[in-house]
């Protein structure tokens, strides 16, 4: 069978979605081939990814194209909620364009089923890009609670189960660690 590129989701309420999704960028780079990350949701800064990332050479790059924290729907101002789906409109329009380009052999997609879950990003139109993507494209969509249907179309997904998690003991996110 002639090779085709893989639809992988990384979903469930355990640690390891975007480490997991780095992790296959960085074994794909070391082959030579072009991964593309974008950040739904994450804004920037601050990242040990964005760093890291940037040392690898010219084959990845990594762009953070959301707004910051997404708290729950009814805590959000409806100001803090434009502003996230600006940024979530604008970070579609580039990954469309992105994808369209053919220019990347992976397309890592960090946190759009969150984006999805919030109303942000639609889900048909994820559907619909997932569908139309270049034979060849590879992509990795992560974040909890990715939508059934497109579980349905992926060929790998993997669920994050949390056994423990440090914050559980009051341990704060560390640098390195958690970002
Ligand atoms: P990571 O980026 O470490 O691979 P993730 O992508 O699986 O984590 P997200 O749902 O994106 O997890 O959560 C973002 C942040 O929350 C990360 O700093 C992550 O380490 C932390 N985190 C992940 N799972 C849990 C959990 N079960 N309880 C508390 N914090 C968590
Ligand atoms: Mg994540």
């Amino acid at each position: 069978m002639a090779e085709r590129g893989l639809i992988l989701v990384n979903t469930g309420e355990g640690k390891g979605k975007t480490t997991a999704a780095l992790g296959l960028a960085l074994r794909a780079v070391g082959d030579g081939l072009r991964v593309l990350i974008l950040q739904f949701i994450k804004s920037g800064g601050g990242y040990g990814e964005l760093k890291g990332i940037a040392r690898l050479g010219e084959s990845i790059e990594i762009r953070p194209m959301g707004n910051g924290f997404v708290y729950h729907r009814q805590e959000q101002s409806a100001e803090a909620m434009a502003a996230h789906k600006k940024a979530a409109a604008e970070a579609w329009a580039m990954l469309e364009r992105e994808v369209q380009s053919d220019v990347w052999d992976i397309i890592i997609m960090d946190e759009i089923n969150y984006a999805m879950k919030f109303g942000l990003v639609s889900e048909e139109k994820v559907l619909s890009m997932l569908k139309a993507k270049p034979e060849r494209l590879h992509v990795v969509l992560t974040g909890r609670d990715a939508p059934e249907s497109i579980i349905a179309i992926a060929d790998t997904v993997t669920e994050m189960r949390m056994v423990k998690h440090a914050y559980q003991k009051g341990i704060k996110a560390m640098k390195g660690i958690e970002f």
